[in-house]
């Protein structure tokens, strides 16, 4: 099982980070490693800035490489949302240096998946949050990604086999920001939570 991450897929949030909007998704990866595991996040040793950034995660139901994007409707049908946990220090440290980012992003834990529900009626606009201690910070829209879920399974299949179980971060829209010990972190779909995970 893998986990395929895409980067800069909201115009706003490349932004926010000072980063210019690509052409091509941004594609990372983080490891089964990552996948946290229970409700309880252990603030790392490594890092004094730790980010969330709340986002869409599809489960991938069937195998398939080169997948056209006409086609890659078939190969998704439940979502949730999901934090992708940043040590933006370390990111911000090796991207200075031209260096990759898996000790900012892949570390264990780093990955929270919450419980998948089935995927609203085809083509409809998925609207999610992220609370913190009960407060609303960061909002997204499926419609507002640079890239579809269709051209990012199309553009992903390209490179790497999918197989079913393997999960696809689609990015994170503008507000990401840092949690401290202490903060809980909720997730939703629409009003529906997802995921409740608490900082220690
Ligand atoms: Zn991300």
């Amino acid at each position: 099982m893998k986990i395929i991450c895409i980067g800069r897929n909201y115009a706003e949030h490349a932004k926010e980070l000072n980063n210019a909007v690509s052409a091509t998704p941004v594609v990372f990866m983080k490891p089964k490693s990552s996948l946290l595991q229970g409700a309880t996040f252990y603030y790392p040793e490594f890092t004094k800035d730790l980010h969330y950034e709340c986002e869409l995660v599809l489960k991938i139901c069937k195998n398939g490489k080169h997948i056209k994007e006409k086609f890659a409707k078939n190969y998704y049908q439940q979502i949730t949302v999901g934090i992708d946990f940043t040590a933006r220090d370390l990111q911000l440290q090796q991207k200075e240096k031209g260096l990759p980012w898996e000790i900012a992003k892949a570390f264990d834990g780093s990955a929270i998946v919450g419980n998948f529900i089935p995927l609203p009626e085809q083509d409809k606009p998925i609207h999610f949050s992220l609370l913190k201690n009960g407060e609303q910070v960061q909002v997204g829209d499926s419609k507002d990604m640079l890239f579809s879920f269709d051209t990012l399974i199309a553009y992903v299949s390209q490179y790497f086999t999918l197989h079913t179980g393997d999960l696809l971060f689609t990015g994170t829209p503008a507000g990401v920001g840092p949690v401290a010990i202490g903060d809980q972190l909720q997730g939703l779909i629409a009003d529906q939570p997802l995921f409740d995970i608490q900082i220690k």
